[in-house]
Order: structure tokens, then sequence, then C-alpha cells
């Protein structure tokens, strides 16, 4: 065979971490399945009416690039009302994957830096290494508190961006208001612009949440739709700005023009009555799933009480996790282990996103690899 001559970048993203626990998963029977960052719910039958309603009346076709009207319309009327944005401007995207990609394509020149806390979602690492951006980890460890003095210290003048996720995807962790004005304050002094991926802020357990935008102008806010509603196979999310950042969001869209071209079209309008939609029973559905996790799992083994989303970070009994990592699958449990998440091998994620019957199975099973 013709060797293939691939492009340059392909050689800086690895997908090895998650493929090997993959591979061995494939060994497993009836497997108690800790690794799956997707509600154990179905979209609610009458968001699915919307999308085949969507569907049968023919909106069918292209939609403008940004998005519908009726969709950016209903979304600035809830930024407005929620957080205060008496001005945005919003962006429809292929969920927030295709926002990231958006937002660092606009971004991120060969050798920028953008700065994320350590343990991080997967896909920035890979995206901002798929452009030649440089990642500058700050390290969060153990209690995965938002690291305001470490991203002070790793500011340069080649700093492009700076990420905060909360709730947090791996460790589970609420930033605080004071955290988040922190942080506020950090960027403002250097005018950075903080990225704010809020895809679970519907999922909180312990008191209000707070958005990044409430803090901070340069706030480039990402949200989604499949975790709150469990439409990960649609594909819909949003990135929003204040006029500040409105010329980002111009170059995001025209981005968008030469790639996704739009988000899926009948999606769109069933996301306009997703918004009216209310998860509460969800949430609390989850709030009790996290409470039995921890009382399953704290005290052999150590973790940082998750406040939101569905993940727990959870500290490997032994040195190097991906060692532990292996006997629990060869358990039958399939947990990631946490140097997928993070350049350190310390820790593993559960995504508790299962029953309370498999939450109990998974966590007997993990406690008797670890005795
Ligand atoms: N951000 C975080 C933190 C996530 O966990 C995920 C999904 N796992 C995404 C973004 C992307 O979600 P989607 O593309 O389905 O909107």
């Amino acid at each position: 065979m013709k060797p293939i001559y691939l492009a340059e970048r392909t050689s800086r993203i690895d997908a090895s971490g998650i493929r090997k626990v993959f591979a061995l998963a494939s060994e497993m029977d009836n497997p108690v399945n800790f690794s799956i960052g997707q509600p154990d719910f179905d979209v609610p039958d009458a968001l699915k009416r919307e999308a085949i309603k969507a569907i049968e009346s023919g909106f069918n076709r292209y939609s403008q690039t940004a998005g519908i009207e009726a969709l950016k319309t209903k979304i600035q009327g809830k930024l407005q009302h929620e957080i205060q944005w008496d001005d945005s401007d919003v962006l429809i995207t292929s969920g927030v994957s295709g926002a990231l990609l958006l937002a660092f394509m606009a971004l991120i020149n060969p050798g920028d830096e953008v700065i994320l806390p350590d343990p991080y979602f997967v896909i920035y690492k890979h995206l901002v290494n798929l452009l030649g951006g440089k990642c500058v980890y700050v390290d969060s460890y153990p209690d995965f508190r938002l690291p305001v003095e470490g991203i002070r210290q790793s500011i340069t003048e080649k700093t492009k961006l700076i990420i905060a996720n909360s709730p947090c995807n791996p460790t589970g962790m609420v930033y605080s208001r004071q955290e988040l004005e922190a942080l506020a304050k950090v960027a403002g002094e250097h005018d950075l612009i903080v990225m704010s991926d809020e895809i679970y802020g519907q999922f909180c357990y312990d008191g209000e949440y707070t958005s990044m935008a409430q803090c901070y102008d340069k706030t480039l806010l990402l949200r989604g739709f499949s975790k709150a509603y469990a439409m990960t196979g649609w594909r819909l999310g949003y990135a929003a700005v204040q006029p500040c950042l409105q010329p980002l969001l111009e170059e995001m869209t025209k981005i968008q023009q030469y790639t996704f071209v739009c988000a899926p079209t009948p999606f769109q309008s069933a996301a306009v009555a997703a918004l009216d939609y209310d998860v509460s029973p969800f949430v609390a559905q989850y709030k009790q799933k996290r409470d039995l996790l921890l009382s399953e799992l704290s005290g052999p083994f150590e973790l940082a009480t998750p406040g939101g989303a569905f993940y727990a970070f959870v500290k490997s009994p032994q040195a190097g996790a991906t060692e532990f990592v292996k006997k629990a699958i060869a358990s039958n449990v399939l947990v990631i282990p946490g140097n997928v998440f993070s350049e350190q091998d310390t820790h593993f994620r559960i995504s508790y996103a299962t029953t309370e019957a498999e939450i109990k199975r998974g966590c007997d099973l993990l406690r008797s690899v670890f005795t």
C-alpha cells in the first residue's frame, strides 16, 4: 500500500488514552459502565414531538448560519433575565464541541498560549494542539477549586485565552462567585478573554449557580443542550458574547459558514421549547445519585465532593491510576484513567449517569478491587 501523507497536525493529537480503555472494555460481560458522559434518561417526549413536528412541517433546510431567529431571540431573553446581559449576540452551534472548534480557530495562532486548570475536559487540549497552540496547565489538585493564583502566575505575553469549566468535567467542581470574581480580576488586569464552558450549568446540587458571565464582560459564554435534555445526538449548543466580544463572534460565524454551515435546523426549532422545559426533576434525581456515590465511596476512597455535573474524580488507591483502572476493568467496572483529562495519572473518573442499582453494584466492585 502506498503511504498516506497526512497533515502534520494529525500527529499533534492522540486518542490513545480512551481507545485503550475501550479496547479492554470490549471483552467485558455486562460491565458497570461508569465511563459514559451522557445522561441515562431520554429526551423528554414533549421535546421529541417538537422535533418531529418541525421535520414534518418541512423545517429541514439550511438555516441562517448563526441559527434560527426564534431560538436566538429566546436565548437572548434568557441571558438578559438570568445574567443581566442586555445586549448579547448569539451563535447557534453544532454542540458545544462545534463552538469550541470555531472559537479556537478564530483565536489561536501557532504558539499562542491557552491557560486551563488541570484536570480539564479533554477536547480543549486536543483542539489547541491541533491548531498549533500551547496549553498551559494549572494544577488544581487535590481539591480541584479554581486555581486563580496559579492562573495569575501563568499569564505571559503569549496568553490568548483562559478556560473555565464549571461545573467541571471531570471533577464535578462548581466554582463559587468569589472564585469567579477573583478570576475576573486577574483576567481583567491583562484584558484577557475567558472562555466559560457551562454545558453542565443546570446540574448543580448544593446551591445557586454563578456564571462567569455575571462576573466578567469579556466572557465567551458556551452553553449546550446535550446534557440538560439528553440531546447528545442532536448536536446543539450556542456561543454568546456581549458587544465587547462581538468581533470574535462574527469571525466564529464566518468560520461556521464554511464548516458546519448551520446547526441541525429541526432540532434548533425543538430547542426553543427546550428552553421552557423544567429539568429540575432530572437534577433532583442526579443529586440523589451524587449523594449515593459519595456515601458508597468516601471512606475507602479519597474524593473531593463534586457539587455538579455527573462526575467524580477519585484518587487511585495505588500509584499509577491506569494500573488501578485495569484492575477495575478486570473486575467488570468501566472507569476512565485520570491521565485522559490530566497531565498526571493519580485519579480516575466515574460518571454516575446510570441507575442507582448500577451505582451500588459498581461501588461494591470498586471497593473489592481496592481491598
Ligand atoms: N464541554 C464539556 C465540559 C463536556 O463535557 C462536553 C461533552 N462531554 C462538551 C463540552 C461537548 O458537548 P456537546 O458537543 O455535546 O455539546
